[in-house]
């Protein structure tokens, strides 16, 4: 579902990805590993067409993806559901409209107030609420949640447009380990259920390789490392890190 070629992405002078390619097979779970500045949020954000390649290919779902505009771009995001760092909720809507902002392509145009959505959605969102486990919040301000719960809540809106793939910028950058850890089985969970496919960036190199059915690292926008989870160790891994820090 996920075909990336060749890949080059520059700014300006800064080579953020030199010939980057990863393949993703339906329902496959892949974590991007590397160190910060490596590509991983440049890669991620090629897929969904917010970058544009300087050079190589980039398919999702059959389709070029910087070939899209518009309509056609738009209705290829809405098969992609997307989580990143920052969880970016409305700190001052409730938790419930939070997660209907996740149906607004499909609404055409912005909504106020709860009493806007129809009610198909609302029990849509609610659904997805008391899947990660928060319907009892449902009610109250997305401020007052923890970032967990926050993070829970991100993923619930990214169920809203029953997407075929997530991608995760670092969901848990900003957790600490066991709000981390808990977020990530749930996205795990959620995967194996619906058969998503999921592309996901982390740091944690002992998270990744507990999570992940594949790891890609990256390396000065190079692909350096794409191999099953399974069976690699922490210190194969973290070689690769050493030989960053060696080469710089
Ligand atoms: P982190 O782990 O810190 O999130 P990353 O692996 O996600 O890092 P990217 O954000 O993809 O790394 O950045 C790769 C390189 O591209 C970096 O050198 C960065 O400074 C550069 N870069 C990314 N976006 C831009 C931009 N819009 N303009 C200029 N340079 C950019
Ligand atoms: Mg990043």
């Amino acid at each position: 579902v996920i075909d990336v070629s060749g890949l080059t992405k520059e700014f300006g002078r800064t080579v953020a990805l030199q010939g980057a390619s990863l393949t993703v097979a339906r329902g496959e779970i892949v974590v991007l590993l590397g160190l910060s500045g490596s590509g991983k949020s440049t890669l991620l954000r090629h897929l969904d067409g917010l970058e544009t390649p300087t050079s190589g290919s980039v398919r999702v779902l059959g389709q070029e993806v910087p070939r899209l505009t518009g309509r056609r771009l738009r209705a290829l995001r809405s098969r992609m559901g997307f989580v990143f760092q920052q969880f970016d909720l409305v700190p001052s809507l409730t938790v419930l409209e939070n997660v209907l902002t996740g149906a607004l392509s499909e609404l055409r145009g912005p909504r106020i107030g709860l009493w806007s959505y129809p009610k198909r959605l609302k029990l849509t969102a609610l659904g997805h609420l008391d899947r990660v486990g928060l319907l009892d919040r449902a009610y109250q301000r997305a401020d007052t949640l923890s970032g967990g719960q926050q993070q829970r809540v991100a993923i619930a809106r990214a169920l809203m447009q029953d997407p075929e793939i997530l991608l995760a910028d670092e969901p848990v950058a900003s957790l600490d380990p066991e709000s981390s850890e808990q977020v990530m089985s749930l996205i795990r969970e959620i995967a194996m259920d619906e058969g998503l496919t999921v592309v996901c960036s982390l740091h944690q190199v002992d998270l990744a390789l507990s999570w992940g059915d594949r790891i890609v690292g990256l390396r000065h926008g190079e692909v350096v490392l794409d191999t099953p989870a399974e069976g690699l160790s922490k210190a194969e891994v973290m070689e690769i890190y050493g030989r960053v820090a060696t080469s710089t």
